[in-house]
């Protein structure tokens, strides 16, 4: 049993792939309590989506499959369910009605031919069990709950007549329409420029504070997060590698991966200037560990500016560090 909304234990994912078989999710464990925000960040590559698409039965089918562990998620009925082996058809049940999704491109997600109030108004009624009129007078209430102007008007626009943002804002709140308890929102703001990604993020926070839904916030950008997430679960090659609250990790990071993560985003949350980013961002050297040929030991070692011989021999148990604060690098001590 769990006291927690969504509590994923010892996660496995794999995927069949020409080459044999890839692992995407190595073992990996998270848990959310109930209106909490918690940040998933790490490289492209590093399994975030795939542990996202694992938590909402979306594998694509035959080739993804998880093979170990569970994900427990606690229902409105107060019931926990296993959704790692709960069937397609329970699955879709849950999906947009008590966890609900958005994604990076909102284009993919949208109906292209049909307006975007009876989109809002078919998901109302879908999960909601409107009729026709009340679903229709709800897509409103929600146009207008993200924000969007003459929401009468627009409710009878097309996908394609809206800006990029605008589209998110209608993603959102179809996500939204039911009231879900857990929002999973996958790279929301990533394919929008930098002033409109900041009134998502805002609009996401606000909708948070009044609705109450707990959010699992993907991203590989640890500055767009910084403001908004209590938690932050940091990925590498499947695992997570560091996993702290929001302030821990900016203001003492502990892994190297997670240091060079903050270096390479510009930030502007107000612990930036104490942690002393230099003005100039720095890549991070070398790229995203290949998941097919994994290094021997730890998979940041090749990368990583303190290995030593220790890093290439022994993986890295995940180690606590400080109040809810654990890491997964065998040299933390020795580097702080
Ligand atoms: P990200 O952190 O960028 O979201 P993903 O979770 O999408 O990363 O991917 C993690 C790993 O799983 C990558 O190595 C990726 O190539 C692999 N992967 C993802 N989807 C598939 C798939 N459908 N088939 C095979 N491999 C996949
Ligand atoms: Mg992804």
């Amino acid at each position: 049993m769990t006291d927690k909304l969504l509590d994923i234990r010892d996660l496995v994912t794999e995927f069949k792939t020409e080459g044999g078989v890839l692992q995407a999710v190595k073992g990996v464990n998270l848990s959310l309590a109930a209106g909490e925000t918690l940040a998933v960040v790490g490289e492209s590559g590093s399994g975030k989506s795939v542990t996202s698409l694992s938590v909402l039965g979306l594998l694509p089918k035959k080739v993804g499959q998880i093979v170990q562990g569970e994900i427990l998620f606690r229902c409105r009925d107060g019931a926990v369910r296993d959704l790692a082996t709960s069937s397609d058809r329970s699955m879709a049940d849950i999906r947009g009605s008590e966890i609900a999704m958005v994604f990076q491109e909102p284009m993919t997600s949208l109906n292209p031919t049909h307006r975007i109030g009876a989109q809002i108004a078919e998901a109302a009624r879908l999960h909601e069990k409107l009729g026709r009129k009340a679903a229709r007078a709800r897509a409103i209430e929600m146009l207008k709950l993200v924000e969007i102007s003459e929401a009468e008007r627009r409710a009878e626009a097309y996908p394609h007549q809206l800006s990029g943002g605008m589209r998110q804002r209608v993603m959102i709140a179809i996500a939204l329409v039911c009231n879900p308890s857990l929002l999973i929102a996958d790279e929301p703001t990533t394919a929008l420029d930098s002033t409109v990604q900041l009134q998502i993020l805002e609009l996401l926070r606000r909708l948070q504070g009044e609705l109450g839904m707990a959010t699992l916030f993907i991203t590989h950008n640890l500055g767009v997060v910084a403001e908004i997430a209590d938690r932050v679960a940091v990925m590498y090659g499947g695992r997570i590698v560091e996993d702290a609250p929001m302030a821990d990790i900016l203001t003492a990071p502990r892994h190297p991966y997670t240091r060079a993560l903050l270096a390479s985003v510009p930030r502007t949350d107000h612990t930036a200037r104490a942690a002393g980013q230099r003005d100039r961002l720095q890549a991070i050297p070398g790229s995203m560990v290949d998941p097919m040929r994994p290094p021997p030991g730890c998979d940041f070692a090749p990368r990583c500016q303190w290995s030593k011989d220790i890093c290439s021999t022994d993986v890295p148990a995940l180690e606590n560090v400080a109040a809810g604060h654990n890491v997964r690098c065998c040299r933390w001590r020795e580097i702080q």
